[in-house]
C-alpha cells in the first residue's frame, strides 16, 4: 500500500470513529443559519481568549466540540492578535468541511482595502481558503458602504460565502437594510445573556422580521455569582436545572436558544466545558421552567445595544 492509500485508510477509520463516537450522542440540533440556509448547531464555540489557555487542552477542546457536532466556530482578528485564529486553524486540520467557520474584521481595519487585507490574514492563520460567515466586529468610522463593497468581493471571490455584523443596534440595522438589500446582514453578533436581555426589546424582533440570524455572545453573563446558587435569581437557575436533569450552565444556554432564530456560541477551554455546553443542545424548556427564569431574571427597560 503506497503513502497516499494507507493515509486515507486511517482517514477512513478516524472518520469512522468520529461517527460511530457522535452515534452515542443525541444528534445536535440544527437551525438554518439566517438567509444563509445552512444548518448550523444551535451551540458552537467561542474563542476570545483562546490563547491563554494551554494550547494542547484547548485545541482537544475544540476538537471534542466538533466530535459532539459544535461544528460553530467563532473567532475574531482580535483576539490575542491573531493567536486564537491560529489555534482554531491548527484544531481544523483535516476537518475543514465540518466546520461553520466565521471570523471578523475590526472596524479600524474595515476600510475597502483593509477589509480585504484583513481577510487575507484570517485565512492564513486559519489554514483556509474560506470563511462560512465574515462579521464587521462593531461599527467604527469607516463607512459601511466601503465594509460592504469589501465583503461583496470577497463573496464573489469564494474567500467568505456570507456576511454579517456584530454588536449592531436597530438603526445600524435599518442601516445595513437600506445599503445592501434584504438578505442583509446573515446574522447579527451580540451580548445576550440571563441577565443581559435588552436584545429582546428590538434587535431580536427586527433580525426574526428579516431573517437573519442572531448569535449570543458571553452566553454565560459576566458574573460568575449566577452559578454558585446563593441569590435567590441563582437558586431559580439550580432548581429548574435540577428539575430538568441539566446543569445550571445548560439551562442558562436553552434559554437563550427559546427563540428560533438564536444560537449560542460558549467559550470552554477544557473538555468538560464543552462536552457539558453541548447538553444544552438537546435541552428544551417547559413553559413553567422559562416563566420562572423570566421572573427571576426579568427583562429590563428598553435602551442602547449593550456590548462588551
Ligand atoms: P462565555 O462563553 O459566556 O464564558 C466563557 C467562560 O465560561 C470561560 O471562563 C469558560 O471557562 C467558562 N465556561 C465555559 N463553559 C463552562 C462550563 N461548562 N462550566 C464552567 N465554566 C465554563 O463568554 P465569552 O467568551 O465572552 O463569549 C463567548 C464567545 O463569544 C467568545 O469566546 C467570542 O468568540 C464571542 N464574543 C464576541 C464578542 C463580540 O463583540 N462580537 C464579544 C465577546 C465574545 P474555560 O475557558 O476555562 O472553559
Amino acid at each position: 500500500m503506497n503513502q497516499l492509500s494507507l493515509s486515507r485508510v486511517v482517514g477512513a477509520i478516524a472518520t469512522g470513529l468520529r461517527a460511530a463516537h457522535r452515534s452515542a450522542m443525541p444528534p445536535m440540533r440544527m437551525r438554518p443559519f439566517g438567509p444563509t440556509r445552512h444548518p448550523v448547531p444551535v451551540v458552537g464555540q467561542g474563542t476570545w481568549h483562546a490563547e491563554e489557555g494551554d494550547r494542547a487542552t484547548v485545541i482537544a477542546a475544540l476538537r471534542r466540540g466538533l466530535d459532539l457536532g459544535l461544528t460553530h466556530i467563532d473567532t475574531a482578528e482580535m483576539y490575542g492578535s491573531g493567536a486564537a485564529e491560529r489555534i482554531v486553524g491548527e484544531a481544523i486540520v483535516g476537518r475543514r468541511d465540518e466546520v461553520f467557520l466565521v471570523s471578523k474584521v475590526l472596524p479600524n481595519h474595515a476600510s475597502r482595502r483593509g477589509t480585504l487585507t484583513a481577510c487575507e490574514e484570517s485565512l492564513q492563520r486559519l489554514r483556509t481558503d474560506r470563511l462560512d460567515c465574515y462579521l464587521l466586529h462593531w461599527r467604527g468610522a469607516h463607512p459601511l458602504e466601503d465594509t460592504f463593497d469589501a465583503f461583496e468581493t470577497l463573496m464573489r471571490t469564494g474567500k467568505i460565502l456570507s456576511w454579517g455584523v456584530s454588536n449592531f443596534d436597530v438603526v445600524d440595522l435599518d442601516e445595513v437594510e437600506a445599503l445592501a438589500g434584504e438578505g442583509h446582514p446573515a446574522c447579527n453578533q451580540v451580548l445576550y445573556h440571563l441577565e443581559e436581555r435588552a436584545i429582546e426589546h428590538e434587535v431580536l424582533p427586527w433580525c426574526a422580521r428579516r431573517n437573519a440570524a442572531v448569535v449570543a455572545y458571553t452566553p454565560f453573563g459576566v458574573a460568575p455569582r449566577l452559578y454558585d446558587g446563593r441569590s435567590k435569581a441563582s437558586r431559580v437557575l439550580s432548581e429548574v436545572a435540577r428539575a430538568c436533569g441539566a446543569t445550571p450552565r445548560q439551562v442558562a444556554l436553552a434559554f437563550l436558544l427559546r427563540h428560533p432564530n438564536t444560537f449560542v456560541i460558549p467559550k470552554a477551554a477544557t473538555v468538560a466545558h464543552v462536552e457539558e455546553n453541548a447538553g444544552a443542545a438537546s435541552l428544551e424548556l417547559g413553559a413553567d421552567d422559562l416563566a420562572r427564569l423570566d421572573a427571576a431574571f426579568p427583562l429590563g427597560k428598553p435602551g442602547p445595544l449593550p456590548m462588551l
